[in-house]
């Protein structure tokens, strides 16, 4: 959700630079774009709606060579998406880009224009603008004014800002919002993550909140809120900028679809073999609340099966942005697990530091290394996914699923609710688990076959029990993101309590059923759905493959059987190449579907 890149240099390329890091970006989500640059002629504004392909065809009539550019993708909050609300914004001395909400902006903007300031935009950025400018025509020190004006905004934000009597120069502060600050040779950044410069440099540091930064094109100064100057640690990226590229593939959902064998894998081999969770003492706790947004929420799903069937704790699943109201129910005995992929999620960050109030142990499951969970919580779990461009999570879903079997199995361990021998058969399936994804993912021409059946539907149903029920949830959203097909989830047991009205003639229903236990009835709630007229996708595993599937299923999708703990990994991948398969027929723009942000930045 928004990009931000700030580039100062002692070449004159810092537009160019700046514009590829803004692509790098783009999967944030974001729906205008813009550019402050510093030229002979002054700091020059350029502001488009739509895509940064926009912004680049005005800045081609432009002379753009630069020493200091300051970037912005916006995902509108406050105002519409159009070329005035869109970044950088300039008032007085002042011009920034934000990512974020200022939630007390109006009674700011009051105060402002009794002071007789005057607004164009009708965002909160612009008055946070013109606050700085206030503050700054008072004290007259650049970085005193940004600590006066950030401790009057209540809300997120990451901000560049340049000051007009000192345009090669970037000041940068951020709080709830992601910014890092980048260090090469010839210049310096300061951008929402890492992926914005790795082309450039992947030497980089945190910004903690409360922190302000002084970029130059040679020196980069940390101070605190008091203008002392306080020193900060210089980290090295493991990813490198190939990771950003589809590397053949046609998009970059389809890559990250298939590089889940060997992620999955990895989180078994890492955390299972050497059980690295022996610092978690299961017993103090006498519940878990599991705390996450969209898909994620989705894996939190999965895990709550897992946690309470084997590892025998009640464990319950909130929305992250839902949880504050049951706050009474947090106790020092509580076990919160956030989950979240960008480790920036403002609803999920929210929930953790209301739980850590109230006395309760934080896990999170992460996948961005450094992000705000990471840094916040009392023990981080990486899933080590490797960056996820597509705006529909895939890898970041079933990594996440995976670190949920690796703790169920491990409460499972220091409860002593295992054998040896069910001990080694699950090490067994699990340490060799790629071998079933690589197979699962072979079935490409069945997901297509399917997807041409289903394509030109409207609607469409996943019906699914138990285990398979928190999949089909996942299958059902990754539907919609990408398609724009509406498609609903139901508990298979649950469908014929209200929603089965809607199955007429040739309605598509997937029904998955890959837990033995279930299968039967899960087959009675497809048959009834066949009864009134729904076209039948089947999903199950190969244990039930001599079964006669004809009097209910127009298709099926045969999946290879393996435990609970992997099994949804397996289903998961099926329905998101079908996802994938039906948004490319569909013709949609399948890494970037409209009106959703990668990383939701703002509660
Ligand atoms: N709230 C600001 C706006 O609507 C910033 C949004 C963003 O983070 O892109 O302009």
């Amino acid at each position: 959700m928004c990009g931000i890149i700030g580039y100062t240099t002692k070449k004159n390329n810092s537009v160019d630079v700046a514009i590829a890091g803004l692509k790098n970006l783009e999967y944030r989500g974001y729906d205008s774009s813009g550019i402050a640059f510093n030229s002979n002629e002054g700091l020059t504004i350029v502001k488009s709606a739509g895509k940064i392909s926009n912004l680049e065809e005005k800045l081609s009539k432009l002379s753009t060579a630069s020493n200091c550019a300051i970037a912005h993708t916006r995902w509108a909050t406050h105002g519409e998406p159009n070329e005035t609300n869109a970044h950088p914004h300039r008032v007085g001395k002042i011009t920034l880009v934000h990512n974020g909400i200022i939630e007390n902006y109006a009674s700011l903007k009051k105060e402002l224009q009794e002071k007789n300031y005057e607004f164009k935009t009708e965002t909160d950025t612009e008055v946070a603008t013109a606050y700085i400018d206030y503050c700054y025509s008072l004290t007259n020190n650049k970085l005193q004014a940004i600590v006066d004006a950030c401790k009057k905004f209540r809300g997120s934000y990451a901000f560049n800002i340049i000051y007009e009597d000192e345009p090669t120069t970037i000041y940068a502060t951020r709080k709830d919002s992601p910014l890092v600050v980048g260090y090469s040779d010839v210049g310096n950044f300061a951008a929402s993550d890492i992926s914005a410069i790795l082309n450039y440099t992947n030497r980089y540091s945190l910004i903690d909140e409360g922190e302000f930064i002084k970029i130059t094109n040679s020196v980069v100064t940390f101070y605190n809120k008091d203008l002392q100057e306080i020193s900060s640690e210089v980290k090295t990226a493991t990813w490198d900028a190939t990771q950003y590229q589809k590397n053949g593939f046609d998009h970059f959902m389809l890559k990250e679809i298939n590089e889940q064998p060997k992620v999955i894998q990895d989180i078994f081999n890492r955390y299972y073999t050497n059980c690295t969770y022996s610092d978690i003492d299961f017993s103090a706790f006498d519940k878990i609340h599991i705390v996450a947004c969209g898909s994620a929420m989705h894996a939190a799903l999965v895990g709550k099966y897992l946690l309470q069937t084997y590892a025998k704790i009640p464990a319950m699943v909130e929305i992250a942005s839902e949880y504050r109201y049951i706050e009474e129910l947090i106790t020092p005995k509580t076990l919160l697990i956030v989950v979240s992929q960008s480790g920036e999620t403002a609803d999920t960050i929210a929930a953790l530091r209301l739980a850590k109030e109230k006395g309760a142990y934080v896990i999170g499951i992460v996948n961005a290394v450094g992000s705000t969970i990471s840094r916040e919580v009392d023990k981080c779990i990486y899933t080590y996914a490797g960056p996820e461009i597509a705006v529909a999570t895939t890898k970041g879903y079933s990594s996440q699923v995976a670190v949920f079997s690796t703790l169920a199995l491990n409460a499972m361990e220091q409860k002593n609710l295992l054998t040896d021998e069910e001990t080694n058969n699950i090490k067994n399936e699990l340490l060799n688990i790629k071998d079933k994804i690589d197979y699962t993912l072979a079935q490409a021409n069945t997901y297509l076959d399917i997807a041409n059946d289903i394509y030109s539907h409207n609607d469409l149903f996943f019906i699914g029990r138990g285990i398979d029920s928190a999949v089909c949830m996942e299958g059902s959203l990754k539907l919609k993101e990408i398609s724009y097909m509406h498609s609903e989830s139901y508990s298979a047991g649950e469908l014929k309590h209200g929603t089965i009205s809607l199955i007429e003639e040739g309605t598509p229903v997937i029904a998955i059923a890959t837990d033995n236990s279930l299968f039967e009835k899960t087959v009675s709630n497809v048959k009834e759905t066949k009864a009134r007229g729904s076209y039948s996708i089947f999903v199950t595993t190969d244990e039930h493959k001599d079964y006669n599937f004809d009097e209910f299923a127009d298709k099926t999708i045969i999946l290879p059987k393996t435990n609970d703990f992997a099994q949804p990994i397996l289903t998961a991948i099926a329905l998101q190449s079908v996802a994938y398969e039906t948004a490319k027929l569909r013709n949609c723009d399948i890494d970037k579907p409209r009106n959703l942000a990668k990383s939701v930045t703002v509660e």
